[in-house]
């Protein structure tokens, strides 16, 4: 995506910027979840949309994104296929008239499968939507009970129908392996109804308990049968001997795509390009000029967002600069889960070192443990890494 011959130390107005728009709103919060979702009742849509915009306005006369179009924007959330149309219109508007989009910019819709948004796709692919990710999680109701999902198998199906017959041609399907008590056979079924579904794209990630949940206190409590690390990489290395057999490429560990429809906004997080968050708990990053990066995180709270937003026209609770060593350990973090792995020439180019020189103490056992593959031009994991690569970026990350 955007490949450049040179990329440059400090992103410049030809360095491609991205956008992500969080809604923040849920019917229903789902004991496994730790996104920054809340349910309300009525969720308060007019205030919303104005703290984007105010929120926008002011990312746009900031110096680091003077001159530059949006390449791809990401609607995530929370639901964000409960906002109205308009909302999603007029943040689309704004951004093009503030900062202009690329011809073929990707503008991706997290959506759930329930019957009110499907009833609205249409809506928002003529808002300028043109990507669709639709949460279905998994195609058997007692499974989706067990997630505390609103939808059942039947209408995550036509959920889909629904997304074509409204002019969608580019739609990723979510779904979630390793469920307590899910056999592997239970899993690949589910795969396969999906991959007869024909989506663009796939997005699998395995079910984890994270910390302050309702599943930890549950977990806490009484403990889950969940897959061992062994049982684990085999759901995964078993999905992507499917997902390859049936025409996806996995571009990254848990991410599949048909050629050229993998995500190009998720990819632009990998591959450490900048992007502007807003919205409540959305985080954003750009690359200074000494080589490091300057981030922040936003308010969660939606109604303290809001507040922030409409009174100072910005949200941001914490930022951090830090130095070009620091940046470079995360790049490899995040680079090191495409299947690409990191290049080497943008890493010399971009931090003035090759990945060696600066991780060789981290990176070498991993190399020797088969782990990694190390060539003069990439650094990748192997498919043996491919369920440790967390273990190897905690390595890169405090070498
Ligand atoms: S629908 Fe998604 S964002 Fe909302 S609570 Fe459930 S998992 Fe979290």
């Amino acid at each position: 995506m955007h490949s450049k011959s040179r990329l440059p130390l400090q992103a410049s107005s030809d360095s491609p910027l991205h956008l992500y728009v969080h809604i923040p709103f849920c019917i229903h919060k789902c004991a496994y979840c730790d996104f920054n979702s809340h349910v309300r009742e009525t969720p308060p849509w007019d205030e919303y949309r104005r703290a984007l915009l105010a929120e926008l306005t002011h990312w746009s006369r900031q110096a680091q994104f003077s001159g530059r179009r949006i390449a791809t924007v990401f609607f995530g959330g929370g639901t964000p296929s409960l906002s109205p149309a308009g909302l999603i219109s007029e943040v689309l508007q704004q951004a093009g008239k503030l900062f202009g989009f690329d011809a073929d910019a990707e503008i991706s819709m997290e959506a759930n499968p329930g019957t009110v948004e499907a009833g609205r796709f249409a809506a928002f692919r003529g808002a300028g939507v043109n990507r669709l990710s639709i949460g279905v999680q998994s195609f058997n109701d007692a499974e989706l009970q067990w997630l505390e999902r609103i939808h059942s198998a039947q209408q995550a199906t036509q959920a889909f129908a629904s997304a074509r017959s409204a002019g969608f041609d580019n739609i990723s399907i979510d779904l979630m392996y390793g469920l307590p008590g899910q056999s592997l056979s239970d899993w690949l079924k589910n795969l396969d109804t999906a991959i007869a579904l024909a989506p663009e794209h796939l997005s699998c990630y395995q079910l984890t308990v994270e910390a302050h949940t309702e599943l930890a206190l549950r977990h806490q409590r009484s403990p889950l049968s969940l897959p061992e690390e062994d049982e684990a990489l085999e759901f995964l290395l078993r999905t992507r001997s499917r997902l390859s057999e049936a025409g996806y490429h996995a571009y990254e560990v848990s991410n599949f795509a048909r050629p050229d429809r993998y995500c190009r906004h998720n990819d632009a997080y990998w591959l450490y390009h900048d992007y502007i968050g807003i919205g409540a708990g959305a985080a954003g990053k750009w690359d200074t000029a000494d080589g490091g990066i300057t981030r922040y995180s936003n308010i969660r709270s939606p109604e303290a967002y809001m507040r922030s937003s409409l009174d100072r026209a910005e949200a941001i609770n914490t930022s951090e600069t830090l130095p070009r060593e620091k940046a470079a350990g995360e790049a490899v973090w995040l680079g090191l889960r495409r299947s690409a792995g990191v290049s080497q020439e943008y890493f010399r180019h971009r931090f003035g070192r090759g990945v060696n020189d600066l991780f060789a103490a981290a990176l070498q056992p991993w190399e020797a443990s088969g782990h990694l593959h190390i060539t003069p031009e990439y650094v990748q994991l192997t498919e043996k890494g491919l369920g440790m690569a967390d273990s190897i970026a905690v390595s890169v990350l405090t070498d």
